[in-house]
């Protein structure tokens, strides 16, 4: 795989998150963009970096770690995106810097505990189901704020904000209904919970990312857009 078209692909997702960001009034440089690198191999991390990427999303325990053995694991900030079993928390722990899918209280208990051992911190977003899909985890907007009171108390974890993904649809008004849904969530544990640092919402894919921004995203984790489609 080459990913010789990555300057010119990022240059134009770069233009659309800044012309979003001029429809919300927001400075552009509140978003930051993930590249997820998902099934390519490390050679598209090193094209990210080359291309001025910091950030890069991986959804797997097993690839994130050899993507990290390949780069290196200050190449990038690493994002775990994917569902993260409690099974697999003690491996991945070291491997990233942010985890973007923290969807239960015993996965949140799993890793407060594994940090304490490990004398470190582990900063997280709490995935929420913004648009009920049953196919989709994380906690619904109903549960939430009750469910962060609880994993805000644990120690050695940081949540840091929201995560979300839309739901499957073309409908565009739905799309939008869930990230906004999702940033009133984030005032509302703001708010709420002292504990909760409102500092991130991962919003926003290659198909939906411009709304995600205009929705207040900080986050977008792009894949496709930036690297061409993936094999199946
Ligand atoms: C694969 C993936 C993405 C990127 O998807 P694209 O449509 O290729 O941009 C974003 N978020 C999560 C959680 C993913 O698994």
């Amino acid at each position: 795989m080459e990913y010789s078209s990555l300057p010119a692909r990022l240059a134009r997702v770069r233009e659309r998150i800044g012309d979003a960001c001029l429809r919300a009034s927001r400075p552009p440089e509140e978003v930051t963009i993930v590249a997820v690198t998902k099934t390519h191999p490390a050679a598209a991390v090193l094209a990210a970096r080359a291309a001025g990427l910091r950030d890069c999303g991986e959804n797997r325990v097993q690839e994130l770690e050899e993507k990290v053995g390949e780069a290196g694991r200050d190449a990038v900030r690493w994002h775990l995106i994917g569902q993260l079993q409690r099974n697999k928390a003690r491996r991945a722990l070291p491997l990233f810097d942010l985890l973007h899918s923290l969807d239960s209280l015993r996965l949140a208990q799993r890793l407060s505990q594994l940090a304490l051992e490990a004398g470190t911190e582990v900063h997280a977003l709490a995935q929420v189901n913004a648009s009920g899909e049953e196919s989709k985890s994380g906690f619904s907007p109903e549960e939430l704020i009750d469910a962060l009171g609880e994993i805000c108390a644990l120690p050695g974890l940081r949540v840091e904000g929201l995560m979300t993904m839309a739901p499957f649809t073309d409908d565009e008004r739905r799309v939008r209904d869930a990230f906004s849904r999702t940033r009133r969530l984030r005032e509302e544990a703001a708010r709420q919970l002292p504990a909760f640092r409102p500092l991130h919402l991962s919003m926003g894919m290659s198909n939906d990312y411009e709304a995600a921004v205009e929705e207040g995203s900080t986050l977008v984790r792009l894949g496709t857009i930036l690297f061409g489609e993936r094999e199946a």
